[in-house]
């Protein structure tokens, strides 16, 4: 049983906004642990277009999504947050009043928290694993079929079959062949969406007889579930042929899905969370819902309305958290006391 983390503020989402809150937030004093399921940080722009230019981040003319990112996190790293990555957050307990909220807030990995506020910025929800459609593979999940790598350690040793053809499954490849007993790679076909260089480290692997390689598609499992024993794979002819395994390892690609949210007990309008544009509260008290994931009359899905929506509610939060506290409104040009707590002036 993991220790109860005591915190100001839990984000949920380290995307662009979730990240900006932490400085709008820091400025006020108040601290911020940020989960996020993903095992890196920086949401969409990170993880759909990384490389791509933005045009339309106020006072830079092009920035792409990971320089976006990598921008908000020298800009907040005087407030030190704390990352808590690869985890989702699964489940809300309200423990406090409607006038002093306080949760207490679950991870998949077990992870407790103890808040007094919550900001919701999960963009289009938690990206999940595009599955592949199987019957009964659910009965697999966790130990026969996983959809990420958390340690490389845990493949040695074990006959592990990656299936698909893009960047993530030429990656791990070339990753876990090292430690895997054996490693099969399967894909539909003879083409592949992937780094080229990784691609030709695959090719060079399979012709020195180090791993394999099939073209096919998986049409079933065998196996005595959890434990998996071998993946049916079906040939373009609609032949088929068993590929022995101990962990199949898909890489589909991700969909975007409102995830656990959706059961914590607020007002939903078709998968976001209606908001008001004072404070960009839900309807439960103390829980707050910026960028992407809120919906309100003339919302636009753009990072810099997130911005926006992340410094308002970071002055109502100063309430909850510091409730004997006067809030002045301050520059960061111009206040001293900022300045001290960016570690600048
Ligand atoms: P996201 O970036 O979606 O981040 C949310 C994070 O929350 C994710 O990392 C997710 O894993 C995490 N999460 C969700 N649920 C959970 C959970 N239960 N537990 C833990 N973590 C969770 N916008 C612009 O302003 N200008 C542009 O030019 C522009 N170009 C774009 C181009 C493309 C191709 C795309 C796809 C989007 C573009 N956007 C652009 C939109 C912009 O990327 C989004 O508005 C922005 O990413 C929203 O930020 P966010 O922090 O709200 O959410």
């Amino acid at each position: 049983m993991s220790e109860t983390i005591e915190t100001d503020v839990v984000i949920v989402g380290a995307g662009p906004v979730g990240l900006f809150a932490v400085f709008e937030l820091g400025l006020l004093d108040i601290k911020a642990h940020l989960v996020d399921i993903l095992p890196k940080i920086g949401g969409q722009c990170a993880e759909l277009y990384p490389e791509k230019p933005i045009y339309d981040i106020p006072g830079f003319p092009t920035v792409t999504g990971q320089g976006l990112i990598d921008n908000l996190m020298k800009q907040i790293e005087p407030f030190g947050p704390t990352f808590h990555l690869n985890e989702m957050v699964a489940a809300v307990e309200t423990l406090g009043t409607h006038e002093a909220p306080r949760f207490k807030l679950t991870t998949d990995a077990g992870t407790v928290f103890d808040c007094k506020a919550i900001v919701i910025a999960a963009g289009g929800g938690s990206f999940q694993p595009k599955k592949p459609p199987v019957p009964d593979i659910e009965a697999y999940e966790g130990e026969g079929v996983l959809y990420a790598v958390r340690r490389i350690e845990a493949f040695r040793g074990k006959r592990v079959l990656v299936v698909g053809g893009g960047d993530s499954a030429l990656d791990w490849t070339v990753n876990l062949q090292p430690v895997a007993e054996r490693l099969t790679l399967m894909h539909r076909r003879d083409a592949f969406r992937a780094a080229p260089d990784t691609v030709n480290k695959m090719r060079a692997l399979v012709a020195a007889g180090e791993m394999d390689m099939h073209l096919g598609q998986i049409q079933g499992l065998k196996g005595t579930a959890p434990k998996l024993e071998a993946v049916i794979a079906r040939r373009d002819d609609g032949s088929t042929f068993e590929i022995p395994c101990d962990v199949l390892l898909p890489f589909f690609g991700l969909t975007m899905k409102l995830g656990p949210i959706a059961d914590w007990g607020l007002n939903l309008d078709e998968q976001l969370i209606p908001v008001d544009t004072e404070k960009f509260e839900t309807s439960t008290p103390g829980i707050f819902a910026i960028g992407d994931i809120n919906t309100y009359p003339g919302k636009l899905k753009l990072i810099l309305s997130g911005f926006h929506e992340g410094a308002l509610a970071a002055q109502r939060i100063h309430r909850y958290v510091h409730p004997d506290k006067r809030l002045t409104f301050q520059y960061t040009t111009s206040s001293s006391s900022l300045q001290k707590k960016l570690g600048v002036g």
